[in-house]
C-alpha cells in the first residue's frame, strides 16, 4: 500500500506542476519562461511548504527576484499553500538527507538519489571516454562482479558524476526492486557525523542505510575528511558491502594515490577493482555533445556558432554546456530565434566578468568553512590556532584572487584587520604555492567548489 501512496504522492505532484507552468506560461515571457521557470522541478509538499529544485544558483536567484509573486499565486491555486522554497542543488542534497532521516527506514529504501536527467543514452562517447564508458556499462550490466569496485578519475566538468547516475538509471530500469544509493563524498561524511553527534550516539541507523543497498555510489571521494573516525566508517562500510558483492562505485579528480588525506588501507582496497581514467574531450567529441544539446535545446542555434564554440572552450563539457547556453540565451535577449557565430563570439567574451559577478565575499567564506571543516567565528576570528591560521590566509587569499574587492575592504567588513595584515596573508599563500603540493589542491579543489556551486 505504502509504494502506492509514495508513488501517487509524486504523480499527484508532478500534475499539479504541469498546471502551475500553465499558468505562468501566459503571465511571463517567452523568454523568461524557457530560461528560467521551466527549468524549476518540484520536490515535494513538505510541512505546508512546497519544496522546488533550481538547476543552479541563477535560476534560482531570478526566480525568486522577478517570479516569486506568480510562483506563489499559481501554487496557492494548486497546492492549498502559498508557502514554497526554492533549492539549489547543494540545498536539494542537503533537504532529501533531511527528510531521508525523518522518515522510517523502511521507506528509506525509496528515496531515489539518482538523477533521471543523466543517462546513458544522453552520454556522448569519444576518444576520450571510450574506456570509462565500457567499463561502466559492464558494471551497470553485471554489478558486483565485473569491476568491483569501479573507481573513476579526472577533472571537474568531465562527466563522472554524469555516469554514476546514468548506471544508476539504467538499474533501476532493468531491476524497479534495486536499491541504489548515490551520496557525495561531503554528503557521506555529514551522515555519519550527524548521527554520531545526535543525542543517542546511535549509528545503527547509519549502518542499516548503508549496509541495505545493492549498489553504493560515492562522488568525489578526493573530499574525504583526514579524520580516523569517518575513514573508518567508510572502510568498513566498503567491506561489508564488497564482501556481499555489491557494487561500489568511486569517483575522484585524481587517482586514489595521489588523495592526501586517503588511508593507505583505503588506496589498496581501491586498487582491488578497476581504476579508470577520464579525460578532456577532443574536437570531435566536443562538436558532437554541442550538437547533441543542441538538439534537446530544439536547435536554436547554427553549427557554424557550435564549432566556434567547440573550438574555443576546450577545458571540460560543464564548461561547454554554459557556452551553448549563454550563447543561446544571448540571441534570444537580441531577439534572435537562431544563435549565429557571431552571437557565439559576443557571448563567449562576456563569460568572465558575468561569472566573477555572482561570487560573493559570503560564498568564499561558507566554502572555506565546509572544506576546512571549521566554525565562521573561528575562520574569521582572531584564534592562532594552527587549524584556524592555514584556512584563514586561503580564505583571504581566494577572496584577493576571485573577487574584485579592495583589501582593506576584506580586513575591515570580514576579518577586523587592516589592509596590511590581509596583504601578509594573501603573500603568505602566494609564495608558499609553488612549493607544497597540499596547498595548491588546497587552492585548486576551493576554486572549482566556488565556480562551480
Ligand atoms: P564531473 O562530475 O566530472 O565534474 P559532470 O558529470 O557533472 O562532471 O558533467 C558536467 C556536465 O557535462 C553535465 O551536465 C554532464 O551531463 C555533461 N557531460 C559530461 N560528459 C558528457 C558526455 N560525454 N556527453 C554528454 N554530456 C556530458
Ligand atoms: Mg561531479
Amino acid at each position: 500500500m505504502e509504494e502506492i501512496n509514495e508513488e501517487s504522492e509524486v504523480y499527484q505532484t508532478q500534475q499539479k506542476w504541469k498546471n502551475v507552468l500553465h499558468e505562468l506560461v501566459n503571465q511571463t515571457s517567452v523568454i523568461s519562461f524557457d530560461m528560467w521557470i521551466k527549468k524549476l522541478e518540484p520536490i515535494s509538499l513538505y510541512s505546508g511548504k512546497l519544496y522546488i529544485k533550481a538547476p543552479n544558483n541563477i535560476t534560482k536567484k531570478i526566480c525568486n527576484d522577478s517570479f516569486s509573486f506568480l510562483l506563489s499565486q499559481a501554487i496557492e491555486k494548486e497546492f492549498g499553500t502559498d508557502e514554497f522554497e526554492i533549492l539549489n542543488v547543494e540545498e536539494y542534497e542537503e533537504f532529501i538527507m533531511r527528510t531521508v532521516e525523518i522518515k522510517d527506514s523502511s521507506i528509506v529504501k525509496k528515496v531515489n538519489t539518482v538523477n533521471p536527467k543523466f543517462t546513458f543514452d544522453n552520454f556522448v562517447v569519444g576518444g576520450s571516454n571510450k574506456f570509462v564508458y565500457s567499463a561502466c556499462k559492464a558494471v551497470a550490466d553485471s554489478p558486483g562482479i565485473k569491476f568491483n569496485p569501479l573507481f573513476i578519475y579526472g577533472g571537474v566538468g568531465l562527466g563522472k558524476t554524469h555516469l554514476l547516475h546514468a548506471i544508476g538509471n539504467y538499474l533501476q530500469e532493468n531491476n524497479p526492486n534495486i536499491n541504489v544509493l548515490y551520496k557525495t563524498c561531503e554528503n557521506f561524511t555529514n551522515d555519519y557525523l550527524d548521527c554520531l553527534h545526535n543525542k543517542s550516539r546511535d549509528i545503527s541507523k547509519f549502518r542499516e542505510k548503508y549496509r541495505s543497498v545493492d549498489v553504493l555510489m560515492i562522488d568525489d571521494v578526493q573530499n574525504i575528511a583526514n579524520k580516523e573516525a569517518t575513514q573508518m566508517e567508510f572502510f568498513n562500510t566498503f567491506n561489508d558491502l564488497h564482501q556481499l558483492n555489491k557494487q561500489i562505485i568511486i569517483t575522484s579528480d585524481r587517482p586514489p594515490s595521489e588523495i592526501s588525506t586517503l588511508s593507505d588501507r583505503m588506496i589498496s582496497r581501491f586498487s582491488m577493482g578497476l581504476i579508470q581514467d577520464i579525460q578532456t574531450p577532443d574536437f570531435e567529441t566536443r562538436y558532437v555533445i554541442l550538437q547533441k544539446k543542441a538538439q534537446l535545446e530544439n536547435n536554436r542555434i547554427e553549427n557554424s556558432a557550435l564549432e566556434f564554440i567547440a573550438k574555443n572552450v576546450t577545458s571540460n563539457i560543464r564548461e561547454l554546456e554554459g557556452a551553448l547556453n549563454k550563447t543561446v540565451h544571448f540571441a534570444l535577449l537580441n531577439d534572435k530565434r537562431i544563435a549565429t557565430e557571431d552571437d557565439a563570439r559576443e557571448a563567449l567574451k562576456v563569460k568572465k566578468e558575468e561569472t566573477s559577478e555572482y561570487i560573493t565575499p559570503e560564498i568564499i567564506i561558507d566554502k572555506v568553512c565546509k572544506y576546512f571543516r571549521i566554525e565562521r567565528r573561528d575562520l574569521l576570528g582572531i584564534k592562532r590556532n594552527k587549524e584556524f591560521v592555514e584556512p584563514r590566509h586561503i580564505c583571504i587569499y581566494l577572496m584577493c584572487e576571485m573577487l574584485n574587492i579592495p583589501l582593506d575592504t576584506i580586513g575591515k567588513e570580514y576579518f577586523k584587520r587592516d589592509h596590511t595584515s590581509i596583504m601578509h596573508a594573501r603573500n603568505k599563500i602566494t609564495v608558499t604555492l609553488p612549493t607544497s603540493d597540499k596547498l595548491r589542491r588546497d587552492v585548486s579543489d576551493l576554486k572549482s567548489l566556488i565556480e562551480n556551486r
